[in-house]
């Protein structure tokens, strides 16, 4: 058994604000569990846009079982909310309620598994996955490269790009459920439309399988390198920021209403629409979470008014305001 002391972890030394006598106010009992529980962990440093609050809890598991555990002994009793490398998401500064459940190692491995099939841990960030891929003469899974997420970010999002989504490749995937339960939900299973799917709330996609087809790993590294290079000409990469704001209106790039909108490079606090690729907010150095969001609202009230179309969001924002 793990004692308070040597579970909760603190990276400023200082005493946590929650009772944790004997792990009293710890949201599962301590014994049994392996992973790591952290109590008001700072969060930003997970996200791309480093910024935001911290978690109530922060559950980094030791593998599947010891998720499992901890789900059936919190029971219900606490929202839960996974979250991947944070390519997609606001994090508000009054920090998140609840569990945040963040899988690391153990949960990213990838392994090819037949002629055309691989399956991946949901920690495995999709770039590698796409190399993996590409190396074992799988062709399809090309347009991974171009995402810097991680397979339980777009197992949720139906992360795509050039044409391809997830829905196009994701076989299968395996999900602890809020209650603990393991299932493996099917490609329809999880319905996919336009980055969304319909993974229920608060679970947690722990590996997923993909299926593409023969292909020579040469032809496929080529047309990578080709994605890596526009995506580096075109986006924002180097910095902090949250990948696509807005999902693309039917028959409508946001990008452009958002420059038809006078809005490119436009200032909020510390936060600006990127001078590079209009519909990429970026935080320029200190900004905070409300700023980056606020600038969002904003840009959204002005698209409107220029072109008629409502922005949607597809950056995830969680939290407390
Ligand atoms: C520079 C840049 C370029 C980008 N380009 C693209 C692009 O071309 N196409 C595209 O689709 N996206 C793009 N994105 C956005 C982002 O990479 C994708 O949405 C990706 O799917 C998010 O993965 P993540 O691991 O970062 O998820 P997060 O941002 O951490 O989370 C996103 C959502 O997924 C959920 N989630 C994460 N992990 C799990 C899990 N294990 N189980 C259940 N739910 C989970 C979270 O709860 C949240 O709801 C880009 C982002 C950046 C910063």
């Amino acid at each position: 058994m793990q004692q308070p002391d040597d579970w909760l972890d603190r990276d400023d030394g200082s005493a946590p604000n929650c009772a944790i006598e004997g792990g009293a106010s710890a949201p599962v009992p301590v014994e049994g569990i392996r992973g790591t529980l952290t109590c008001e962990a700072p969060l930003d440093k997970f996200v791309w846009f480093k910024s935001g609050g911290k978690a109530d809890w922060l559950f980094e598991p030791a593998d599947i079982e010891d998720l499992k555990f901890f789900c059936e002994h919190l029971d219900g009793s606490m929202p839960i909310m996974a979250l991947g490398v944070g390519s997609n998401m606001i994090i508000r500064d009054g920090g998140v309620p609840g569990i945040v459940i963040k899988l690391g190692k153990p949960f990213m491995d990838i392994e090819i598994t037949g002629d055309t099939t691989l399956q991946a841990g949901s920690a495995a960030p999709v770039s590698i996955v796409s190399r993996r891929a590409a190396k074992a003469g799988i062709d399809g899974l090309a347009f991974f490269t171009g995402i810097p997420g991680s397979v339980g970010g777009v197992t949720r999002m139906n992360g795509g790009c050039y044409g391809r989504e997830t829905c196009d490749v994701l076989t299968e995937c395996d999900v602890i459920l809020p209650d603990g339960q393991f299932v493996t939900l099917s490609n329809s299973d999880l319905q996919y439309s336009y980055r969304h799917s319909a993974l229920p709330d608060g679970a947690i996609v722990v590996a997923a399988r993909f299926e593409g087809f023969l292909g020579d790993p040469d032809t496929i590294k080529a047309e990578m390198d080709r994605i890596s290079s526009e995506r580096k000409d075109s986006q924002p990469i180097g910095s902090r920021t949250g990948g696509s704001t807005f999902k693309n209106p039917p028959g409508h790039s946001s990008w452009k209403l958002i420059d038809d909108a006078g809005l490119r490079g436009f200032k909020h606090g510390g936060a600006q629409v990127s001078e590079k690729h209009c519909n990429f907010l970026i935080n320029t150095g200190d900004a905070t979470s409300t700023e980056i969001e606020e600038l969002g609202e904003i840009v959204r009230e002005k698209v409107y008014a220029n072109s008629g179309i409502q922005l949607e969001w597809e950056i995830k924002r969680v939290g407390r305001p």
